[in-house]
């Protein structure tokens, strides 16, 4: 199981270290607190130097022109990393004394359309801490799991009927990004739609519209019949 692999790793990580050269961990699997619960995390390596320093190896799909690459998938995957990053120091931090996780992580990716790879650093400072950030805000499963009502369950073994039941008993606020990132996505789309909200029309426009939370009451609020007309 992935704790298992996730203890391996561990092992792995510290024989490298103590071995002093340069060692490749191919897919190696971390855990990351997450609100009190593990996530199980798969980079695509991690090198270890032979002074014991630790880096992220990250390989995508996209091509690197002229050793550059479009600077939207280069932040998507510096975010990615950054939670690799996290991952391994919390690893780091159980040995003694604790080797460097190097916030620059290595991105490997084609070379101008060919199937040579190529490589460069990325620096995943800032990304580091804003993840970091919002994991130490997060509310905690169990918190959370305290306000549901009593019976709530997400076993998806349950009868369909029961587990909507379930999941509409936890506020969601959608949003179009949620497409790309959540399995959930389809489901919130349409209570979001039945709820007549107006974050389902993106982030941006929801901040504008400050406490106009239906399109109904921005509507209205357009057409002076409610709010303030001032
Ligand atoms: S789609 Fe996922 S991320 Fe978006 S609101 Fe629903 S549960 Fe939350």
């Amino acid at each position: 199981g992935p704790e298992g692999r996730t203890a391996r790793t561990a092992l792995a990580l510290r024989e490298a270290v103590a071995a002093g050269g340069w060692t490749l961990l191919d897919h190696p699997m971390l855990a990351l607190d997450v609100a009190g619960s593990p996530a199980f995390l798969e980079p695509d390596a991690v090198v270890v130097h032979p002074d014991g320093g630790w880096t992220v190896v990250e390989i995508k799909s996209f091509p690197m022109l002229d050793g550059s690459a479009d600077p939207a998938k280069v932040g998507a995957a510096a975010r990615q990393a950054a939670v690799y990053v996290l991952a391994l120091e919390a690893v780091a931090a159980r040995l003694t004394p604790p080797p460097a996780v190097r916030h620059e992580v290595l991105l490997v990716c084609p070379r101008d359309f060919s199937n040579l790879a190529t490589a460069r650093p990325v620096d995943v400072r800032a990304q580091r801490a804003v993840t970091a950030r919002q994991l130490a805000r997060l509310t905690r499963v169990e918190t959370i799991a305290e306000e549901l009502p009593e019976g709530t369950c997400f076993d998806p073994e349950r009868p369909a009927g029961e587990l909507t039941a379930s999941v509409d008993a936890v506020p969601a606020t959608y949003a179009p990004e949620c497409l790309s990132s959540c399995e959930l996505a389809f489901h919130c789309r349409e209570r979001s739609r039945a709820a007549d909200a107006v974050t389902r029309l993106g982030r941006p426009l929801r901040a504008e519209l400050g406490g106009l939370g239906t399109v109904h009451e921005v509507l209205s609020a357009a057409r002076g019949e409610s709010g303030d007309p001032a």
